[in-house]
């Protein structure tokens, strides 16, 4: 061999050399193996350990509580791969470690919601979760139960450090509806039958679902509940309340052939009674599902009102009952102050409420003069009647109007036809009368 030759030689096996060294220096990098998943490529074992270490107590000082790691984390040796090497070793500790803690998960129907580290800001939570079903309930109600439907649990376990919520983002997740309520808002010249029949649902069923209104001095603007919205969990609350109730007086009619006929003569005024009503009542998520009376109890029996009427030549009273104004069913709401059993909210009727049949006439209380004849807001179609003295009376929620405003109108002249406009929640003649502009209770004058 020429030196020449010899020189070649010896440079291409430095040559050979060198590259297997630096092959050899490339081969030593450890894949990171989470849970039989590649999630990078480091080329110095120990590091991991320490970020996780790391790490670990970082999340230990700042829970106050024991952190661990998942145990599945595997170095592979591997071939380099620029693409695979970690950047930032502590931010792929971060990002595909599992860690877990000790923590309270919130299970229901056997499935977690989520978890907080403290089993008392998850019991806390729940129980302003079901408190805000008791908001509008009357605070003299004496709660039973507040129970969830659902099988609710508070387990302890190990979770994932991600897992866990705080208060703020627990309380999202719970209070977020699962479906939005349908909520309608009123408008000018509706009533809750209309509404009801608008939106294919009963009267009754508004009744219950919207206790803070009044179905018969409902306003624009009022909103009005159609369907409940579904919560994330639906809370049964079972209440009693006892509430003070009237007992209404019943009149008792002497016939008297000495007096003219629409001539009165008040021989008791009578007076209302007094009872004691417990009520047993079961809310879902605040809506009444039943109401119930429990018991009653009279505390003050009621004084019947006597009334002397003549007999010389009066309207017909032919009929089994019969108001004076209109051939009725039943009263359907009395006079004066009620105070609803759930919300133990007070409202004030200033007039009965006689359910009759659609069309029945509505007779003037006694003659006088129309001053007023048509739709007024929650009355819907109207009459008032003036009768001297101070004395007006009012037909309200008519179908039908057959005199004018200025008119003069006899005793029992029939004026209109019950139905069931304005504020009205099915075909009944509201019955109003005022003594200088103050609503008095009308069965003293019918
Ligand atoms: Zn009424």
């Amino acid at each position: 061999m020429s030196g020449k030759k010899i020189m070649l030689t010896v440079i291409a096996l430095a040559l050979i050399v060198v590259s297997l060294f630096a092959y050899g220096q490339k081969v030593l990098a450890y894949n990171v193996v989470i849970g039989g998943e590649v999630v990078g490529q480091l080329k110095d074992a120990e590091v991991l350990e320490e970020a996780i270490a790391d790490f670990k107590s970082k999340k230990e000082n700042e829970i106050g509580q024991v952190v661990n790691e998942a145990v599945n984390i595997e170095l592979q040796r591997a071939q380099i791969d620029e693409k695979l090497l970690v950047k930032d070793v502590n931010e792929l500790v971060e990002k595909k470690v599992v860690f877990t803690t000790k923590a309270f998960s919130l299970v229901v129907d056997g499935k977690p919601l989520f978890s907080m580290l403290h089993k008392e800001d998850l019991e806390n939570l729940l129980k302003q979760y079901k408190a805000q079903f008791l908001t509008s309930v009357d605070k003299n109600a004496k709660v039973e139960s507040l129970v969830f439907e659902e099988n609710v649990r508070i387990v302890s376990d190990q979770v994932t450090l991600n897992s866990i919520v705080s208060m703020e983002e627990a309380k999202r997740k719970l209070f977020t509806m699962k479906e939005e309520p349908v909520i309608y808002e009123v408008e000018k010249g509706d009533s809750f039958w209309l509404i009801a029949r608008e939106n294919k649902t009963a009267v009754a069923d508004l009744i219950r679902l919207n206790p803070e209104l009044d179905p018969e001095k409902i306003w624009p603007g009022d909103k009005v509940v159609i369907k409940p919205g579904k919560p994330m969990l639906d809370v049964i609350a079972t209440l009693k309340n006892t509430i003070i109730e009237d007992i209404p007086y019943e009149t008792q009619y002497k016939k008297d052939s000495s007096m003219l006929s629409r001539d009165r003569k008040v021989i008791n005024p009578g007076k209302n009674g007094e009872k004691e009503v417990q009520y047993l009542m079961v809310l879902k998520n605040g809506y009444q599902e039943s109401l119930e009376v429990l018991n009653e109890k009279v505390l003050k029996e009621p004084v019947t009102r006597v009334v002397k009427v003549g007999t010389k030549k009066t309207i017909s009273r032919g009929v089994r009952r019969n108001y004076g104004v209109v051939q009725g069913k039943r009263v359907s709401s009395n006079f004066g102050w009620r105070t609803h059993p759930i919300t133990g909210r007070r409202s004030f009727h200033d007039g009965v409420d006689i359910a009759a049949s659609y069309g029945n006439g509505a007779y003037a209380y006694s003659s006088g003069t129309v001053t007023f004849a048509g739709w007024n807001g929650g009355y819907g179609k109207v009459v008032y009647i003036d009768h001297g003295n101070g004395l007006q009376t009012r037909y309200a929620h008519l179908s039908k109007i057959y005199v004018r405003k200025g008119q003069q109108v006899s005793a029992g002249q029939k004026i209109g036809a019950v139905g069931s406009t304005g504020n009205s929640t099915g075909p009944h003649l509201h019955f109003e009368v005022r003594k200088n502009g103050t609503p008095q209770n009308p069965f003293n004058y019918i």
